[in-house]
């Protein structure tokens, strides 16, 4: 049994992690400001009593004993992380240090949930781990991505000068049950608007695409990468390889859900990438992991969470 922190663990692949670091029998503390996080997503775990939750800011110093810790306190949706840029870049960079200081302290394991848009708008397709990337450092996005770049940086050289034992992934655009109503990322946002019948907001002409990894997929990734030996640092990509446009995700969704919505075409964002797709061999030679629920599967599983959450809101 481990003592693991998880940061932003309040957050919607925070619980499920959580979930299965308790189910594995390890002792779980929750760190966890709230902002894009909810009581909601951990209540069910409070009873255990290997469960334990913090209200803290990751961009203060930390002060616990732990075996490993995950580090995923920031927001992840464009939406929820340009409502404050200067927080965001904050969080990832100052929270970086602050999980870093204690990994050293304590002598921890720690994992960086890095991600794709490291690459940015990238010119290689599928994106490998030794490309370095395509990111306007001074756009909309950049608070986000050069703040997970620089707290790349600071896991490599707290690893090189101080030997702590690091851990980087980088996630690619991953999906499920437990994000929030008001997430704003495209499949919860398609997902809310086809039950409600409302209109499908593509951005742009819906021909970019994403590679869509389902949440458990990720987790059971994340904690077999995070088991691996001491010389296994990454940063490794971590994803589902099948690739779609936005808008054949949009049609899905309206299949699955047997929607009347229409489609309605808006403004694409500033650095909107073009394509994204995980090259995901290096993870598949470092651990014994492929991804295991396709979209389809995955959608209808997170339709079904959807469904129940609007029926509470007007219940
Ligand atoms: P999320 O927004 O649901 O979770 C983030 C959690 O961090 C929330 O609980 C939030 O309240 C908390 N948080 C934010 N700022 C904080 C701060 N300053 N101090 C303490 N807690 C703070 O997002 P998610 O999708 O669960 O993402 C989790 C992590 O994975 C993030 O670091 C994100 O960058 C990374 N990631 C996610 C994806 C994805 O597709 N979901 C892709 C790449 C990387
Ligand atoms: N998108 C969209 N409609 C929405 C939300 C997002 O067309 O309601 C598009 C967005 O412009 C992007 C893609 O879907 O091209 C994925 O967006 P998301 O915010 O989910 O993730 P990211 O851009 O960070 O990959």
């Amino acid at each position: 049994m481990n003592r693991i922190l998880i940061t932003g663990g309040a957050g919607f692949i925070g619980s499920h992690l959580a979930e299965k670091l308790l189910r594995e029998n390890n002792e779980v503390i929750c760190l966890d400001n709230y902002f894009t996080g909810s009581k909601s997503n951990i209540a069910h775990l409070l009873s255990n009593d290997r469960f334990e939750c913090i209200r803290q800011d990751v961009t203060k110093e930390i002060f616990l004993e732990v075996d490993e810790i995950y580090n995923l306190a920031c927001p992840a949706s464009p939406v929820h992380y340009q409502y404050n840029p200067i927080k965001t870049i904050k969080t990832s960079v100052m929270g970086a240090i602050n999980v870093l200081g204690l990994a050293k302290r304590v002598n921890a394991k720690v994992l960086q949930t890095s991600t794709s848009e490291v690459y940015g708008d990238p010119h290689i397709h599928p994106q490998q781990e030794e490309y370095w990337g395509n990111v306007n450092p001074i756009g909309i996005r950049s608070c986000y991505d050069e703040g997970k770049r620089c707290a790349e940086t600071l896991f490599m050289d707290y690893h090189r000068q101080n030997k702590v034992k690091i851990k980087i992934l980088r996630i690619f655009n991953t999906y499920g049950p437990r994000m929030q109503l008001n997430d704003g990322r495209v499949v919860s946002n398609f997902i809310i608007q086809a039950l409600q019948n409302k209109d499908i907001t593509i951005y742009g002409d819906g021909s970019q695409t994403r590679s869509f990894q389902y949440v458990d997929d990720l987790v059971s990734g994340m904690i077999k990468f995070m088991n691996t030996g001491d010389d296994v640092v990454g940063p490794a990509n971590i994803g589902n390889p099948v690739e779609f446009t936005i808008a054949e995700l949009a049609e899905l969704v309206i299949r699955l859900t047997n929607s009347k919505s229409k489609i309605s075409f808006l403004a694409l964002p500033e650095n909107d990438p073009v394509k994204r797709k995980p090259d995901i061999s290096l993870i598949k030679s470092l651990i014994d992991w492929e991804p295991q629920v396709q979209l389809e599967e995955g959608l209808l599983k997170t339709i079904d969470y959807f469904k129940g959450s609007l029926k509470n809101i007007y219940a």
